[in-house]
């Protein structure tokens, strides 16, 4: 029997596209009764899952099934209610649909003739999220993948623009020029490592992240970044951008752009803001008018698939210097030049704002979502992330032996058990450490137990558990069942570690 060679009748899709449904109904009307991770092992699912290459097409049912028993159990499920850790990546249910829509199209948005709609309503969601986030709506912008390189098309941007500055065409001779200054970045102690591995990428080398020291609120401090890039500068280095963050990534923390942005502005210094998870928090009423201002900078990156309940991948990069992306990264080769030049306002295609080339319909999903909720619908969602945020506080804040260190007006905490001894608080490097171990045991325990998953740092009070709030389904039964497993485990830890402090 020859083999098929076209695609699945449509009464075949139709068929499976209801099973896949239901298959995604049941897997979120069941989440709340299930474990958020297990005991995953990874050679284990490997053996398992690594069969060899089928010869022959196989039933979908089988195909379904497998992913439903072999796949779905074994995820660690980032839209678990209970799932506290990092940040809270959820995926809304008309985020979902408008996947499965996105890849019926399967659009390629690297041309406007390529995409037409595709590229307009890029246009269109970029207008709107800078309106939420506070960013002058006409900036040049696109969609990405993530934070990341976001983050590295920005400092790619200003190192051009920098090194132009000085004379230097970095686009034309790339960093090979006899007498290039050494360029270097600045940002806090606590930034993402995304401005590590920019630095990296760009050839501007780990050595030249210049990491400005924090305050006692873990936000940078203008004063040290005016003394950093002033003896810099005296010393003939090339400041090539200040990355400051709104919403640092182990306490949230907001550095104070203003000031920040006045001394980029003395020294002439491209201000990247990277909010990519603070960004969109100006919109929960109770923060109104308590943030930082984005505005300020001269690129930004936001991360609706953090906040704003759009699945991944879905990040915007904006850079409010007309032309300056393009300048750095427009490059038209005949196979892709129109065939009769461009007509009037027929610039402007989204391959010239990136090194990337073929792109996904990013923004069919971030229409669907923001229409589907409205601003105010949004508001309401941030707002009780906020609200359901400021109980755990209330909680943590009543009970003895829980701290809740570096506080964030955003929903994210980072607690620390600090029982009185045995077991216990002190004030010596070892009891620290031995603080340390206690948290992290709790936090282990508690992500083994599959009722709730929650992610940890280490910052100068020493090892924290960090819970994240703002994922859509989270309620304050969950936040209450979070915070009993928390005082729980911290008990039962503290009680099996405590024959270990007598013996010290
Ligand atoms: C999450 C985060 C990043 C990285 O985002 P990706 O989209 O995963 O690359 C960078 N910076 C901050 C402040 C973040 O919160």
């Amino acid at each position: 029997m020859p083999e098929a060679d076209g695609d699945w009748p449509l009464p075949d899709f139709d068929r499976h596209g209801r099973d896949v449904l239901d298959t995604i109904h049941d897997y979120f009307a069941g989440i709340r009764q299930t474990p958020v991770a297990g005991p995953h092992d990874r050679r284990q699912l490997v053996d398992r899952l690594l069969t060899g290459i089928p010869e022959h097409g196989q039933e979908f049912d089988g195909i379904l099934a497998d992913t439903r028993d072999k796949i779905i159990p074994e995820l660690l499920h980032w839209n678990h209610p209970r799932f506290h850790g990092y940040f809270p990546t959820c995926a809304s249910l008309p985020g979902v649909l408008a996947e499965t829509m996105t890849a019926a199209l399967n659009v390629n948005a690297m041309l406007w003739r390529t995409s037409p709609a595709a590229s307009a309503l890029e246009t269109v969601v970029l207008r709107w999220l800078a309106e939420l986030c506070g960013y002058p709506p006409d900036a040049d912008g696109l969609l990405l993948a993530g934070a990341s390189p976001a983050t590295l098309y920005a400092l790619a941007a200003a190192r051009e623009e920098s090194y132009a500055a000085a004379g230097h065409d970095v686009r034309t001779h790339g960093l090979n020029a006899p007498g290039l200054p050494v360029g270097r970045v600045y940002t806090s102690d606590q930034a993402h490592s995304s401005v590590d591995k920019a630095a990296l990428t760009l050839g501007i080398g780990l050595a030249n992240v210049v990491r400005v020291p924090s305050d006692a609120h873990y936000r940078m401090r203008p004063e040290a970044l005016e003394e950093a890039l002033t003896r810099d500068i005296a010393a003939g280095a090339r400041p090539l951008a200040v990355v400051a963050t709104v919403g640092t990534t182990s306490t949230g923390a907001a550095d104070p752009l203003r000031a920040v942005a006045a001394v980029c502005r003395r020294h002439g210094v491209w201000l990247h803001v990277d909010a990519a998870y603070g960004g969109f928090y100006p919109l929960a009423p109770s923060l109104a008018g308590r943030l930082e201002d984005v505005a300020v900078g001269d690129s930004l990156v936001v991360n609706p698939q953090k906040t704003l309940f759009v699945p991944l991948d879905s990040t915007a990069l904006y850079c409010r210097r007309p032309g300056a992306l393009a300048n750095t990264f427009r490059l038209v080769p005949e196979y892709l030049a129109p065939a009769h030049g461009l007509g009037p306002g027929e610039e402007g295609d989204f391959m010239d704002l990136s090194p990337q080339l073929g792109r996904g319909f990013r923004a069919l999903k971030l229409w669907w979502v923001i229409r589907s909720f409205g601003r105010r619908g949004l508001a309401a969602r941030l707002e009780k992330a906020v609200r359901l945020a400021e109980d755990l506080r209330r909680r943590v804040r009543e009970h003895p032996d829980w701290r809740c260190v570096a506080d964030s007006v955003y929903p994210l905490l980072c607690l620390r058990y600090e029982p009185a001894p045995p077991g216990g608080a002190g004030g010596t490097a070892e009891d620290r450490a031995r603080l340390d171990r206690l948290n992290a045991a709790v936090l282990e325990a508690v992500n083994a137990s599959g009722e709730a998953f929650v992610s940890h740092s280490v910052i100068r009070e020493g090892y924290v558990i960090r819970v994240s709030i703002g994922n859509i389904r989270t309620t304050e039964e969950d936040v209450a069942a979070l915070w009993r497993l928390l005082t729980e485990t911290g008990e039962r830890e503290r009680g099996a570690m405590a024959p270990v402090v007598r013996a010290g």
